[in-house]
């Protein structure tokens, strides 16, 4: 279906990034990863699958890395087709509590780099009349945790700028939707994890549960292969007039 397209996902060398990465991958098109940590790893899985694979290591931090891979995405492959906005971090901390340096990385990585992507890929989706912009957001973008100030309110500001961009295409071949996760076991839902573990003398087991418990009726994490699923579907033709949603995939979360 994407054959001769070419996406590019931030933060895909883990995670949920990763798991679409592959997923677009299978549908043909040519990948643009970025992230940090093993490199070689995420290109291999993704080479597996047949596709023409690329790195770029952009700081997502950083407007002019992200400039940079940009010029560089499209040297390699001519244009960016599907820009999946997935790269964040959090922090968990109280307000009082919340180190204004977490608090800005955390909009930077997880908003800000969303808006300077979607700015520099939009012309060349514009003048193609064709584009799927998809950004991870989260059930932190549809309703509230505490202890998490920094990531609910990037979140549910990606979910604003989601519809901006959909309401600016809306006449186009081009479309903006948001993919709102509940608990996805992944290494920053493992760090939670761990976390709750040693706070109250825990197993990982038990820690899992009730991390769970909290939230996800379902008591079953969402996994990266589910959300690349939904990523496909966002970028199929059934898909042309699906502009502007949060789709949430967690469990029964936001339905309580
Ligand atoms: P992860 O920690 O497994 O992966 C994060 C990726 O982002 C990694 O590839 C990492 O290298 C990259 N990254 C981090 N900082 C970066 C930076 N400054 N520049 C470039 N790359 C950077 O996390 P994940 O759980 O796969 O999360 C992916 C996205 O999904 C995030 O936006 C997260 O908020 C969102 N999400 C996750 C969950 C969950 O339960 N795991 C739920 C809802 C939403």
């Amino acid at each position: 279906m994407l054959k001769g397209k070419t996406a590019l996902v931030t933060g895909s060398t883990s995670g949920i990034g990763l798991g679409i990465a592959k997923a677009l991958a299978k549908q043909g098109a040519n990948i643009v990863l970025n992230g940090f940590g093993d490199i070689e790893g995420p290109k291999a899985q993704v080479r597996a699958l047949g596709a023409n694979v690329a790195y770029h290591g952009a700081d997502m931090s950083k407007p002019s890395e992200i400039e940079e891979m940009m010029k560089f995405a499209a040297a390699q492959f001519g244009r960016v087709d599907v820009l999946v906005n997935n790269a964040g971090i959090q922090h968990v901390a109280p307000v009082e509590d919340f180190a204004p340096e977490k608090w800005d990385a955390i909009i930077a990585i997880n908003l800000s780099s969303a808006f300077h992507a979607s700015r520099l890929a939009l012309p060349a989706m514009k003048a193609a009349n064709w584009g799927r912009i998809i950004n991870l957001a989260s059930v932190h973008g549809l309703v509230a945790s505490a202890q998490k100030a920094g990531y609910v309110a990037a979140k549910h500001g990606l979910v604003g700028l989601t519809k901006v961009i959909a309401l600016e295409t809306a006449t186009t071949g081009v479309t903006c939707n948001a993919i709102c996760p509940g608990w996805v076991l992944t290494p920053l839902v493992q760090q939670q994890v761990d976390a709750k573990a040693a706070a109250n003398g825990w197993s990982n087991e038990e820690a899992t549960r009730q991390l769970l418990g909290e939230k996800e009726p379902s008591m079953q994490f969402t996994t990266p292969e589910e959300l690349g699923e939904l990523a496909v579907f966002l970028c199929s033709p059934a898909a042309n007039n699906v502009r502007g949603v949060a789709w949430n995939m967690d469990g029964g979360w936001a339905a309580q």
